[in-house]
């Protein structure tokens, strides 16, 4: 058995699986009479890296991205976080100009770039490494179908400057199958757990402050360099927090810890419940000598 995951882009019609050399035909340019009908329509799932070339290009953090150009879904029935591009109420993305197209278009999303064509990603369970394979999407108002331009799966990705997406995207899209293949049998994740991966996958200058606080630090043996770089490229530290992810989630160890770190989390953690529990004692016994007092009076 595999396990399959649509990656960027869903639609209902359900279409044939192709490899990369697979030929297609399909162009889509600003003279044709179907131009921005996609955008007027969108339902955009945002990867990481699309958070992080939207930010940038509009000079926004990465909370004001969320805030003002996503809406949050649930990826699996497990509350898995993820996030789609806010539209207008009639459903028209907000970065289209009519008639003029895109206003972010060197840094549209990935869906975007992708569109007609939805990249699968499979990972069958007896090999080690994921599959991809794509599949052409049909829909009545793209006209683009209907051109004579051809070209391979390959030849349009690379036209589409998808490959640089995808391979900053892979962890993420690894994580997404492996929570996939754990099967139902292992339940919904903690709420930490779905926290953490909203915060780690999609609100990169979040994540960037906890791995930079002085616990992160005391709890990873880290060169000073990649603490550094990580302060400095959001790219980079995406890449480190998918590893953290996969280290905290799946326990794949790829991030040194200082010697002792968990045990003095764990005894943090006590002291505090310890602290929390005598805090609780305390109201109580404060509010019984209060109910007392009422009484006597
Ligand atoms: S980001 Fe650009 S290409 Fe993507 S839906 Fe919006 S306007 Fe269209
Ligand atoms: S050809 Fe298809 S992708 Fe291009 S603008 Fe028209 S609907 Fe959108």
């Amino acid at each position: 058995m595999s396990e399959k995951f649509d990656i960027p882009f869903k639609s209902k019609v359900v279409p044939a699986v192709l490899e990369e050399g697979a030929r297609i035909r399909f162009r889509c340019h600003k003279e044709i009479s179907c131009f921005n009908a996609c955008c007027r329509n969108a339902d955009i799932t945002l990867t990481p890296y699309d958070v992080i070339r939207l930010k940038q290009r509009l000079g926004l953090g990465s909370a004001e991205v969320l805030r003002e150009h996503s809406l949050p879904f649930e990826m699996d029935n497990h509350g898995l976080p993820g996030i789609k591009m806010k539209t207008s109420d009639s459903g028209a993305c907000l970065f289209m100009r009519e008639g003029e197209g895109c206003s972010v278009y060197e840094d549209r999303p990935t869906a975007c770039r992708y569109y007609p064509i939805a990249m699968l990603a499979m990972k069958p369970s007896d090999e080690p490494t994921e599959r991809h394979a794509y599949s052409l999407v049909r829909e009545a108002h793209c006209k683009g179908h209907e051109e004579s331009a051809e070209q391979t799966v390959e030849e349009y990705r690379r036209a589409q400057g998808v490959a640089e997406y995808d391979e900053i995207n892979r962890d993420f899209y690894q994580l997404i199958l492996k929570k996939k293949s754990t099967g139902p049998a292992v339940g919904r994740p903690s709420e930490t757990s779905l926290q953490l991966f909203f915060m780690a996958c999609y609100d990169i200058d979040r994540f960037k402050t906890f791995a930079l606080s002085p616990s992160f630090r005391a709890s990873y043996k880290l060169d000073p360099s990649v603490f550094e770089q990580i302060e400095i490229d959001d790219t980079f530290a995406l890449q480190f927090s998918m590893a953290f992810l996969k280290q905290v989630l799946f326990g794949e160890k790829t991030i040194a810890e200082q010697e002792g770190a968990w045990e003095k989390r764990v005894a943090e953690r006590k002291e505090i419940w310890e602290l929390r529990r005598q805090a609780e004692i305390a109201r109580a016994e404060q509010k019984k000598e209060e109910l007392m007092r009422e009484v006597e009076s």
